[in-house]
């Protein structure tokens, strides 16, 4: 069943201490993207979450990998949300603070139509500074944030409270 699935996914999440830095512990999925059958229950799962949704938008980077398998099987597009610097031409940028310093997220030119319906994807859901920059961004360029959907939420960092209205769905909550 769908929760001996994700169980099944959860073990093989890999805690790495003191990751980028010390005192973070970091949820390391790859081992979860490695093995066919738990990638198959996570992208099932995302994709049961996209609705009426134009397209799938995923975060730079383990997002990118996630988002394109659940646009597939949603029978959607997928766009980048990618880290400064990267696009030839950016259609909107957005800075936010991070715990030491700040980060920049564009969107791509030419990619997503005013009025789009648009699901957001990301491995994990921490902080959510990233996620609500993410929609803030889709929403500079005259998208609709259908919902955000995550791999994995961090609950203790109260992510989902950055997000306002915009609905919040995590596979597994640690
Ligand atoms: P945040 O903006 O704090 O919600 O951080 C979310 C972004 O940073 C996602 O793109 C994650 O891939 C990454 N991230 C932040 N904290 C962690 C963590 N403890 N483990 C794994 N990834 C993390």
């Amino acid at each position: 069943g769908e929760d001996a699935d994700l169980a099944r996914v959860a073990e093989l999440v890999r805690d790495v201490p003191d990751h980028p830095s010390p005192g973070i512990l970091f949820r390391d999925i790859t081992p979860v993207l490695a093995d066919a059958a738990a990638f198959t229950v996570v992208t099932t799962e995302l994709a049961s979450l996209v609705g009426d949704a134009d397209l799938v938008a995923g975060v730079e980077a383990r997002g990118f990998l996630l988002a394109a398998a659940v646009a597939v099987v949603a029978g959607t597009g997928v766009v980048p949300v990618r880290k400064a610097g990267k696009l030839p031409r950016v259609a909107a940028s957005r800075t936010y603070e991070l715990e030491y310093g700040s980060a920049t997220l564009e969107l791509p030119a030419d990619t997503i139509a005013p009025g789009a319906r648009v699901f957001l994807v990301d491995d994990v859901l921490a902080t959510g500074g990233t996620a609500a920059a993410a929609v803030d961004l889709l929403t500079d360029v005259g998208a609709t944030v259908v919902g955000f959907g995550t791999l994995l939420e961090i609950t203790a960092l109260d992510g989902r409270e950055r997000l306002g209205d915009t609905r919040v769905d995590a596979l597994l909550r640690v």
